[in-house]
């Protein structure tokens, strides 16, 4: 798969070609000209992802459970995938309590910013909290498992934020197909294959666009953060800047730290190979900030160039876009505390652990899709008292953090395919 080594590197010169044009395009006060005529092209590639992230978790899904041998082996596998993920989830939020609790950002934020912030974003911030606490508050208890189960496979499919119930009736659809007789299923299964042969030709026709997407969204992006007034983002990076090295910080150890040690010691790849294969995962996911349009490129790398098997990537890995954040709960407990700090709110030990439990079931429900980490922030921080409007302090960055831990949230989910995979006996030794 040499063509995809050539594309990582179109990729990012993409990505740095879309840097460098949004700065002058926001400095010369070109935004009309680029959300006319160039953020559309990043709309048109995501679009594309999405369009097939659901026929692909279908098809490979279906395919790898009807070819697993018995049923025992995908509840083996289903139970130590989630049990992975939790851990991790877990670790990478004591790192964001560990951080902000020793860097207190919250406290370097001058009085008058902070009114000022609160002013501009309070509209923003009352709306998202609005919706966010108004879905809550009609849920009950066991209302997250319900929301597994669909009543309409055409509904769950239309929309990107229902994948957990696409993956629920991909396996389903695999088990029945294990438990009918084997010549009926051989049939469905070989219509299956060829669809899932089909779908992974379309992913690479996408990716044919990626470096061109990747501009136009990156582009898109500075112009939209900065409007036509670079001005403004330098003075709101100038209050928040300590805030953001700290999510920053918190997503690089964890990534540096925690799975490279589930690297070293649990597979056999080397930090250095495996980090230089993911590279373009990590780009698509930098630029468009949702780890849902990002699954078809995951699934490619995961078994193309990292040689995981279908049957082990096809489940992992769109269960992974869809209740595996790592990054998000560690920017989401920075966050708390920070707005708490902010505020001049102390959060005590029991506070600081309400918000582990929270944001790990948080991160569970948390859709795929860009800015979703911020709409479960306010239920995080009404579970500890801290008024939800206190949102509006971080509004403004929360594009640049929600690329970069969507970024570790697909690397999360690379890294724990990769170890579930070795600990199967399921890597191709020739990819990796
Ligand atoms: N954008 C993130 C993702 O898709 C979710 C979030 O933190 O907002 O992984």
């Amino acid at each position: 798969m040499a063509w995809y080594k050539k594309l990582h590197w179109q990729i990012i010169v993409g990505l740095v070609l879309g840097v460098v044009f949004g700065i002058f395009a926001a400095a010369s006060g070109w935004s009309g000209f680029t959300s006319d005529w160039i953020a559309p092209f990043g709309t048109i590639f995501i679009n594309l992802l999405k369009l097939i992230a659901v026929p692909l978790i279908l098809v490979s899904l279906v395919t790898g459970v009807a070819s697993l041998s018995d049923l025992k082996k995908l509840s083996r596998i289903g139970g130590k995938t989630i049990g992975i993920y939790m851990a991790t989830t877990v670790v990478a939020l004591i790192i964001g309590l560990a951080i902000v609790n020793i860097m207190r950002p919250g406290d370097t934020v001058p009085p008058e910013m902070r009114t000022q912030l609160e002013e501009t974003y309070a509209q923003e911030a009352q709306d998202r909290a609005g919706s966010a606490l108004a879905a809550v508050e009609e849920r009950g208890p066991l209302q997250p498992i319900v929301d597994i189960v669909p009543e309409n496979f055409f509904g769950s499919a239309s929309s990107n934020r229902n994948m957990l119930q696409v993956v629920f009736f991909a396996i389903f659809l695999g088990i029945g197909m294990l438990m009918i007789p084997k010549a009926q299923a051989k049939i469905l299964y070989d219509v299956f294959e060829a669809a899932n042969d089909l779908v992974i030709k379309l992913v690479e026709i996408i990716m044919l666009m990626a470096p061109i997407g990747v501009f136009a969204l990156m582009a898109d992006t500075i112009t939209s953060i900065a409007g036509d007034n670079l001005a403004d983002i330098v003075e709101l990076l100038a209050a928040l800047g300590y805030y953001c090295i700290a999510v920053l910080l918190g997503l690089v150890i964890h990534m540096g730290i925690t799975y490279s040690a589930m690297l070293k010691f649990l597979t056999p790849f080397s930090i250095k190979e495996f980090a230089q294969k993911i590279i373009p995962v990590q780009l698509v996911a930098f630029s468009t900030s949702s780890s849902g349009a990002t699954l078809p490129v995951t699934m490619e790398i995961a078994e193309n160039e990292l040689g995981v098997s279908e049957e082990v990537s096809s489940f992992v890995l769109p269960l992974g876009a869809t209740i595996n954040m790592d990054g998000t709960g560690l920017y989401q407990a920075v966050a708390a505390v920070f707005i708490a700090q902010t505020l001049g709110m102390g959060l005590d030990l029991a506070a600081q652990l309400t918000i582990v439990f929270t944001a790990v079931l948080a991160s569970i429900g948390t859709a795929a899709v860009p800015s979703a980490g911020i709409v479960m922030l306010v239920i995080i921080l009404e579970s500890v008292g801290v008024p939800s409007a206190g949102i509006a302090l971080i509004l403004g960055v929360d594009r640049i953090l929600d690329m970069c831990r969507t970024v570790t949230n697909v690397s999360g989910d690379l890294t724990v395919a990769t170890v579930v995979a070795a600990s199967e006996n399921a890597l191709n030794a020739k990819a990796a």
